[in-house]
């Protein structure tokens, strides 16, 4: 599904000597690779406060921790998602509320979210699903109306831009009180290991989640917080640094392959190929707000699983996600949920299938890819 390896080869030798240096002066944590990456970000994303953590999932809790979310508080989730978003909810006895998504963008329902508000609602967890943003300004005046955090589940979407109605751009991450993100090596800006951060433009929240990623210490051996142990180490913040420049070509390239391939199938009745936001026309072909984290199809005619079988025959790596909806997991079930409010998920569980996306595809992999699902999809 990814090539890491071709993409280390470009930056090879600014990594190789960021790592040896690390060696060889021993700051493994929390050294000047660590300092100087998370300036570079906030720079690039625009945004006042980067926290490095130690992963995505951590990130999340830690932004949860940081807001002082307390048990029984309910936060609104997405049905359809990675599991890591309600799990932390869970784990922190939160109240997971799960809502269905909206069928062209695999996004949260702004609509299911207004409806699940109740008088213990604190907190909506927006994922910017395979690469674009949710809907993140009808979700900031419905957070406003009712007094709701807004964190914001950046892991797939890095370096992406939301578009206002009025034309101004944020980057993804940025726009809530609150961003998480993972630097997992499949992720769209990955390293060689775990990695995480959050994103805030509110000091006072930022001051409190720096004291939480450090066991709640403010000051040494003082621990004001209950806090957690979540540190980004400096090699993997020095892999960060060399490939936070190429982030951009990266995406383009990502949106350059995708639109490759929604061309290839885009005409085909029985294959709905990934839209981009409303507020862009076609796939994206001039437009930065959708990073392609995944690049997923829906297969309506019944045949996504003897398709996946089929690819997986011809050798050919593919991507469900996701199988199964987050409201039916053993760990999430609740006699609250209502299948019927769960019917854009329950069917996108079925449909969906995600292809090979990644910075080095080329066009005779692109087009073997495309070439073999249309011999198959239609038996
Ligand atoms: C990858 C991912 C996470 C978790 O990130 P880790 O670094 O693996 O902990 C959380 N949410 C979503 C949507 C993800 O894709």
């Amino acid at each position: 599904m990814v090539d890491l390896v071709g993409q280390y080869a470009e930056i090879k030798e600014e990594v190789d000597t960021s790592i040896s240096q690390i060696l060889e002066q021993a700051t493994f944590i929390n050294g000047p690779q660590v300092h100087s990456f998370q300036a570079d970000l906030e720079a690039y994303l625009g945004v006042k406060h980067v926290i490095p953590c130690a992963n995505g999932t951590d990130a999340l809790q830690i932004a949860m921790m940081g807001l002082d979310l307390k048990p029984g508080d309910e936060v609104i989730t997405a049905d359809f998602t990675f599991a890591a978003t309600v799990e932390v909810i869970a784990l922190l006895q939160l109240t997971p509320v799960l809502v269905d998504v909206e069928k062209d963008s695999f996004n949260i329902d702004l609509k299911a979210i207004e409806r699940a508000v109740t008088p213990k609602t604190k907190a909506i967890v927006p994922v910017h699903l395979f690469g674009q943003c949710a809907d993140m300004e009808g979700i900031m005046k419905l957070a406003v109306k009712h007094n709701l955090y807004v964190i914001e589940d950046n892991a797939q979407a890095i370096g992406a831009n939301y578009t206002f109605s009025d034309g101004r751009k944020q980057k993804a991450g940025t726009i809530g009180h609150v961003g998480a993100t993972s630097f997992f090596p499949s992720k769209n800006l990955g390293c060689y290991g775990d990695g995480g951060a959050l994103f805030t433009n509110d000091d006072e929240l930022a001051h409190t989640i720096r004291g939480i990623v450090n066991h709640g210490m403010y000051r040494r051996y003082y621990h004001d917080v209950v806090g957690v142990n979540s540190r980004l180490d400096s090699i993997q913040a020095a892999v960060l640094s060399a490939k936070l420049p190429h982030l951009d070509n990266y995406c383009e390239s990502r949106r350059s392959a995708a639109r490759k391939y929604s061309a290839a199938f885009a005409s085909h009745p029985n294959i709905i190929v990934p839209s981009a936001s409303k507020k862009c026309d076609g796939i994206c072909a001039d437009c930065d707000c959708h990073v392609f984290h995944q690049y997923t199809l829906r297969i309506t005619n019944g045949r996504r699983d003897v398709l996946a079988d089929h690819l997986g025959q011809q050798g050919i790596p593919f991507g469900i996600y996701y199988p199964i909806p987050l409201h039916l997991q053993k760990a999430y079930a609740d006699e609250r949920y209502n299948e019927d409010d769960f019917g854009v998920t329950n069917q996108l569980v079925k449909e969906v299938i995600s292809l090979p996306m990644h910075t080095e595809l080329d066009d005779e992999q692109i087009n073997h890819i495309t070439e073999t699902v249309l011999q198959f999809i239609d038996g």
